[in-house]
């Protein structure tokens, strides 16, 4: 099974006024086949780290180390990532107009393969994964995620996530703006590409609410850019009932 290592990541973003350290020294493995909950209180870093991930490159490393399998991602580019098998949701971009979803999921994944699908096999693999995700079928011929209310650019995030079949995904407040029905597809969607898979996933989310139809091995609680706290589920539940309070008083 494949890793994704963090090691002691600092990460700056660059403002106005300079450099600001944003990520005070992480260290988070995550293997395939595991679900790890990011959480944390707004402004604690989280979405920093899928940045820093992602290679954006408004956010600076400046010390640490994020390997896949021992391969140095820092030194890789954002094509590379992909490739290599890191699911980055900034990688697919909010609207893309003159192109629709089907093209763009084959050229996607023939990048990532380094070949082509065939091409019955793969239309029948959209269809499906529509299918399960109760997509209707014009959303492979509509412009990707053109005019897409925010409960189908979720869906369809989750539809990328279930045709590309990557090692590592890391979802960023995939259930903010859900409803309770979307917030199960979409949930349903991330564990079939776990089980189908094994798909290694970083979910960050500020609320519990998610974490009832996704069930994480490990809770990470993020606070002013480090890990303040680590368990297992029991973590979540005992933030459900208590928020962030103890956190936040001691800083
Ligand atoms: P979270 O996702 O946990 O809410 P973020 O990673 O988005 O937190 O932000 C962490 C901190 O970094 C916040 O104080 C935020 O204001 C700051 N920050 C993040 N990105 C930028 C940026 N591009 N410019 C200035 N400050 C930023
Ligand atoms: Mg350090
Ligand atoms: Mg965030």
């Amino acid at each position: 099974a494949s890793v994704l290592e963090i090691k002691d990541l600092h990460v700056s973003v660059s403002t106005e006024q300079g450099d600001k350290e944003i990520l005070k020294g992480v260290d988070l493995t995550l293997k395939q086949d595991e679900i790890h909950a990011i959480m944390g209180p707004n402004g604690s870093g989280k979405s920093t780290l899928s940045y820093a991930i992602a290679g954006h490159p408004r956010y600076t490393v400046t010390s640490g180390s994020i390997l896949l399998d021992g391969e140095d991602v820092l030194e890789m580019s954002v094509d590379e990532r992909a490739h290599a098998g890191l699911f980055l949701a900034m990688q697919y971009p909010v609207e893309i107009p003159g192109v629709t979803n089907a093209n763009f999921l084959r050229t996607a994944k023939t990048a990532i393969d380094g070949e082509a699908p065939a091409i019955r096999t793969w239309m029948k693999d959209v269809k499906d994964a529509m299918g399960k995700l109760r997509m209707d079928e014009s959303f492979a011929s509509r412009n990707v995620n053109e005019g897409f209310s925010g409960g189908e650019k979720k869906r369809n995030e989750i539809l990328q996530l279930e045709l590309l079949k990557p090692k590592f995904a890391v979802l960023d407040e995939t259930d903010s703006g859900l409803d309770v029905d979307a917030l199960k597809i979409v949930s349903e969607g991330v564990n079939r590409a776990k089980e189908n898979t094994g798909l290694g996933i970083m979910l960050i989310t500020h609320y519990t609410r998610i974490l009832r139809y996704i069930k994480p091995d490990f809770v990470h609680v993020f606070v002013d850019g480090r890990i303040a706290e680590q368990g297992g589920p029991e973590l979540a539940t005992r933030l459900e009932e208590e928020g962030y309070d103890r956190f936040l008083t001691k800083a």
